[in-house]
């Protein structure tokens, strides 16, 4: 695993630096409380290794990308929302209101989402 990156909020919580709710931990990836829930269930899964951002994303990331998504339906399943439903999502940059420049998969569900949100 590459070391973690200086001064990133996720890396502290993936190396346990940082107290955090974490739900989850697979082969490469995280699953923790967001800190500011924006529904009843709303989990972050980041990947173990720094990675910055969905857009920065590159073909030697695959295998964490594919970690993440499974870890978000293992997430979604302990939670109880994996019949009812639940939105994915990456927010990339000042327009999404991304603010932490770590990778993390936002799972959100325990009520009827709006589209297109807010
Ligand atoms: P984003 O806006 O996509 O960059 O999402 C960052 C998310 O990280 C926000 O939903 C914050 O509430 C959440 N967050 C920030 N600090 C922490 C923390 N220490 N523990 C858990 N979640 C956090
Ligand atoms: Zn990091």
């Amino acid at each position: 695993m590459s070391a973690p990156a200086e001064d990133c909020l996720f890396c502290g919580i993936v190396a346990g630096d940082i107290p955090a709710e974490v739900l989850h931990r697979s082969e490469r990836s995280v699953a923790f409380a967001d800190i500011n829930p924006a529904a009843p269930v709303h989990v972050l899964v980041v990947p173990a290794r720094h990675i910055e951002s969905a857009a920065t994303l590159e073909a030697e990331d695959a295998e964490e990308l594919a970690d993440l998504l499974r870890t978000a339906r293992e997430v979604a399943r302990q939670r109880g929302i994996a019949d009812s439903g639940y939105r994915l999502v990456f927010n990339v940059g000042a327009d999404a209101n991304n603010t932490v420049a770590h990778l993390h998969l936002h799972v959100l569900g325990g009520r009827a989402m709006t589209w297109p949100p807010g």
